[in-house]
């Protein structure tokens, strides 16, 4: 990225932001491009990743968050890729911990498919984790295997009890597929429900050169919902997290369920958050190729002056809305970035 080393106008402190008055206040980081699952919708089975030699260090990614913490973030997320595959990844929880032990830090959480969370449940518990996602599109064994290429589904309903022994509070995503779990959508939502989780669900997002056309996979929520509300009383909450979810009530099971729909809602003037990579380039919008590089400036110098301006830099460039399209004349993606990159 060009432009002056340090602005005058540069502070190590928040609020960051931008030219349409949102601030920015929620983090979302990809701490690995890697993944042990090949969601047919995220990832080609012959995905390349990136040289480890790009990644950012555990330590960096530490101070890069750290400096987003101290420019008035308050909610970090871990996602990837998948964030538990990343070797020493609990270090960089534990480490991250100390902000929610200051305040500064309202809620650290993560995005994971659930299949490491066995062994890792208890130990997010201690570090202040108390909400986890996490994705899971089915609960037939065959039907996973399919999409996710071959996981199995058993690992991952292991980690989903053991993350709830250890009292963290779990909420569900599944992406709406066409042809494969539109019809089971229904039952997820009891069965998640039923344990006291909540369910969202998620249009497929056209990311990423992955093999196939998204026309196939792409099943429209406003549908999903049309023929939910013939089943069940979804009664519309009020509550926002600033993001493209939007949540009903379910009065059959006392439950929550959420809706992202990016392609039929349009939720950009409300957007509080952003995204940085692995290797440190930071994504203001989820549906544009604008990116800001902020490894070069957080190597460039052990102080944070330099990070600081360039992240208010490309916080100045925060676009005001995304365009997502997928039709039959735009069966392509929008963005070439995978999901995995950008951390979903
Ligand atoms: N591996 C973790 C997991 O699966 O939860 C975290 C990363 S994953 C990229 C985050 C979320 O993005 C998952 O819920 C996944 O289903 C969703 N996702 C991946 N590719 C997508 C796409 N093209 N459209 C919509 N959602 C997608
Ligand atoms: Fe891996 Fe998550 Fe992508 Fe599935 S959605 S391939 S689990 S990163």
């Amino acid at each position: 990225m060009n432009g002056p080393a340090v602005s005058p106008l540069s502070s190590l402190t928040g609020p960051m932001t931008d030219p349409f008055g949102r601030t920015i206040t929620y983090l979302r980081v990809s701490v690995t491009d890697r993944c042990d699952l090949r969601c047919f919708y995220c990832m080609s089975e012959d995905m390349t990743f990136l040289p480890k030699a790009d990644l950012l260090t555990l330590e960096e990614l530490d101070r890069l968050c750290s400096a987003f913490i101290a420019k008035g973030v308050k909610k970090l997320r871990l996602t990837g890729g998948e964030p538990l595959v990343r070797r020493n990844v609990m270090s960089l929880v534990r480490s991250l911990s100390r902000h929610l032990e200051s305040g500064a830090l309202r809620e650290l959480t993560l995005t994971t498919n659930g299949t490491q969370l066995a062994k890792h449940a208890k130990e997010l518990a201690e570090c202040g984790v108390r909400r986890i996602n996490v994705s899971l599109d089915t609960l037939d064994p065959q039907k996973f295997r399919a999409i996710t290429r071959w996981g199995e589904i058993d690992k991952v309903l292991e980690g989903i009890e053991a993350a709830r022994s250890a009292g963290l509070a779990v909420k569900i995503n599944a992406v709406a597929l066409k042809n494969l779990n539109e019809d089971e959508i229904p039952a997820l939502m009891q069965w998640a429900h039923g344990k006291g989780m909540g369910l969202t669900l998620i249009e497929v997002m056209p990311m990423g050169e992955i093999g196939t056309g998204r026309i196939d996979q792409y099943l429209p929520l406003s549908l999903v919902r049309a023929r939910l509300a013939q089943q069940f009383t979804l009664t519309d909450l009020e509550e926002s997290t600033g993001g493209p979810a939007r949540y009903v009530s379910v009065s059959e099971t006392g439950g929550k369920l959420g809706f992202i729909t990016p392609m039929t809602h349009n939720f950009c003037e409300s957007c509080n958050r952003v995204r940085i990579t692995c290797t440190g380039t930071l994504h203001t919008c989820l549906g544009h190729e604008d990116a800001s590089d902020l490894r070069k400036p957080l190597r460039a110098s052990s102080e944070d002056a330099l990070l600081s301006a360039a992240i208010d830099r490309a916080i100045g460039l925060k676009p005001k809305g995304h365009d997502f399209i997928i039709d039959r004349r735009h069966n392509r993606p929008s963005v070439s970035r995978h999901m995995s990159v950008t951390g979903g």
